[in-house]
């Protein structure tokens, strides 16, 4: 197995891994990048670009974006991560353009007004796009990491931390060009792998390897998830043709004022404000009328943004909107006179960012040695909802703030030989576990193991739950994960797909079983989480995190810790 030795390994190349590894590079500490796509890549490439800057406008300030965060959490966001996050966020747009991404500013420097959007649930206008959204800022941050001389392991899945005692000393991970297996031993690890809404595919916005990797790392090497029911999902997704489901088509602000929600029998469900309503509260409404039965003939519901354009300025909204590229895809998936708001679309929730995740304190560490963690896979700062807008700003804050962490370390601690062969023993017997896994000579096939899952975490972890369906959802996701282990993969060394998929499928059920466990531990409704069971939040019993953490025996357990423990 081919080795290598660094201080910090950075797990991810979209914007929170590649922002931390420059800021840490530029601090002297040597840094290795390792992704299992390309850097710029993952849901960072895929954003529409808007970023949240807090105070760019006169009405606005850091007080009023905490206390719209904090409403918007519903309660289980962590008020030190806020703080902490506000107060560096109005710097993001000016650090983003020092990496060479352009946004539009008026001669004084200023942000022209017309350009702040204030996106729903925000209380004010404060978010901002770059040019060229999310792909641009991909290359951009692609190119500074040449610059700053992060070593990067491209196509290369990460599939295990090593430690000895409580402290991280390396990890595993696989060529997948090659079928490699090559182990990096170093002294810190960040994890910084995104989010897990692709373990709802075709229903998500995600990229396809957003499933959960980084939290299945995280709790085999002992650290806490908290809050992982908290999946939002974006109310407005495609319907139709098949391989266009779940593609994004606009979020509530897409709906403008006077946008209305209807049902597939023609009933109003919501008649105006949408706008100004958050994606969790759209969502309850939309999931309502689903699972009631009363849908179009897709599926979904219609949303009709026509009434817009009789509004004084509708026309001037429609273009508004439309230079946000998003009514793109309406076009191809349905029609010209869609695309113009001329005729309904046919819409449905999907899943779209991951609000819990690894839980931090507010520098990132996740109290197990030598382990941090940042980006949409940490958890604390969106609570029950994410605000339009805002993962943006947290990938830059985060990724600056564990960079200057690390950077600020006067005597970073060296590699030493201390405790070398403890550290062999544990790369050898993960070594032996993985080897079986991707040279697999068993039964199943990986592709479609990951399919069966897929359709159980929608159908029955999906935007509505009960007790009933996550059990079931338990029992499958457990007959699952006896077949993984016995897998059958072709023989095929270089760019293998099926190895991937047998990786992903390996890390995929821990992170599917943390839903499932969590969305049981929380017998209420509350932000993006609907128990049709229990349809009202309990302030009593659950103003608190759900957690799930892995015990001796390797199994998960999980249950219910106060906020800040
Ligand atoms: C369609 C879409 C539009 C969006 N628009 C906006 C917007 O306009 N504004 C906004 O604020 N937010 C937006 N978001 C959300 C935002 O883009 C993401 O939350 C954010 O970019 C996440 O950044 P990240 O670095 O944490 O993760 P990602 O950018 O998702 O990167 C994760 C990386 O980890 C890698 N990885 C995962 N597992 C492993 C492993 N085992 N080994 C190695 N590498 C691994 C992946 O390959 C990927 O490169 C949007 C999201 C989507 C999907």
């Amino acid at each position: 197995m081919e080795r290598a030795n660094y201080d910090l390994v950075c797990i991810g190349g979209g914007g929170a891994a590649i922002l931390a590894a420059i800021y840490a590079s530029a601090a002297g500490i040597s840094v290795a990048l390792v992704t299992k796509d390309y850097p710029g890549f993952g849901n960072t490439r895929l954003a529409v670009g808007m970023t949240a800057c807090p105070g760019i406008m006169p009405e606005d300030s850091a007080e009023h974006f905490i206390a719209d965060l904090l409403r918007s959490g519903e309660g289980i966001s962590e008020p030190a991560v806020v703080n902490s996050f506000v107060n560096e966020a109005s710097r993001s747009a000016v650090a983003l353009e020092k990496l060479g991404l352009l946004f539009q500013r008026s001669p004084d420097g200023s942000f022209p007004p017309a350009r702040v959007e204030q996106i729903g649930g925000h209380s004010r206008p404060r978010s901002v796009a770059n040019l060229g959204g999310g792909a641009s800022l991909g290359v951009y941050l692609k190119s500074a990491l040449w610059r700053y001389g992060v070593t990067v392991y491209s196509n290369t899945a990460a599939l295990e931390l090593i430690k000895t005692g409580n402290r991280v000393r390396g990890v595993l991970v696989l060529d997948l060009k090659e079928r490699a297996f090559i182990g990096l031993k170093c002294n810190t690890v960040l994890i910084a792998t995104g989010g897990c809404s692709a373990l709802y595919y075709p229903h998500t916005t995600n990229s396809r390897g957003a499933v959960g990797d980084g939290l299945a790392l995280a709790m085999k090497g002992e650290a806490v998830l908290w809050d992982m029911e908290q999946l939002q999902a974006i109310p407005f997704g495609i319907t139709s043709p098949r391989s266009m489901v779940g593609a994004l088509c606009g979020e509530p602000s897409t709906a403008g004022p006077a946008g209305r929600l209807l049902d597939g029998l023609g009933n109003i469900l919501i008649d105006g404000g949408i706008n100004k309503m958050t994606r969790a509260a759209v969502t309850r409404v939309m999931m309502s009328a689903i699972a009631a039965g009363r849908t179009d003939s897709n599926g979904g519901l219609q949303l009709d943004l026509k009434p817009n354009l009789n509004l004084p300025g509708g026309e001037k909204l429609y273009r508004a909107i439309r230079s946000s590229g998003i009514f793109d895809i309406v076009r191809t998936a349905y029609s010209s006179e869609a695309f113009r708001w001329e005729e309904p679309w046919s819409v449905m929730p999907t899943f779209h960012y991951q609000m819990g995740g690894i839980r931090v304190n507010m520098c990132g560490e996740t109290g197990v040695d030598g382990l941090l963690a940042a980006g949409e896979v940490q958890a604390g700062l969106h609570g029950g909802n994410r605000l339009g807008s805002v993962a943006l700003s947290e990938i830059y804050t985060a990724g600056a703030k564990i960079g200057k962490v690390l950077g600020n370390q006067s005597s970073f601690p060296g590699l030493n030989s201390q405790g070398d062969s403890e550290i062999e023993d544990a790369f050898r017997l993960q070594l032996r576990i993985w080897q079986e896994i991707v040279d697999g000579q068993g039964q199943h096939n990986p592709v479609s193991l990951r399919a069966d899952l897929e359709e159980c975490m929608w159908r029955l972890a999906g935007p509505v739950r009960d007790e009933a369906s996550l059990l079931e959802a338990l029992r499958i996701v457990d007959g699952l994960s006896a077949r993984s282990r016995n897998l059958d993969i072709n023989p095929e060394i270089k760019f293998n797909r099926q190895v991937l998929d047998a990786v992903e499928l390996n890390l995929m059920i821990p992170a599917a079983r943390a839903i499932v466990l969590s969305a049981l531990e929380r017998r209420e409704s509350r932000g993006a989480h609907l128990r049709a069971d229990y349809l009202k939040r309990d302030d009593r019993k659950y103003s608190c995190h759900t957690y799930v953490r892995m015990t001796e025996n390797g199994s998960l357990g999980s249950g219910l810790t106060p906020p800040g423990s």
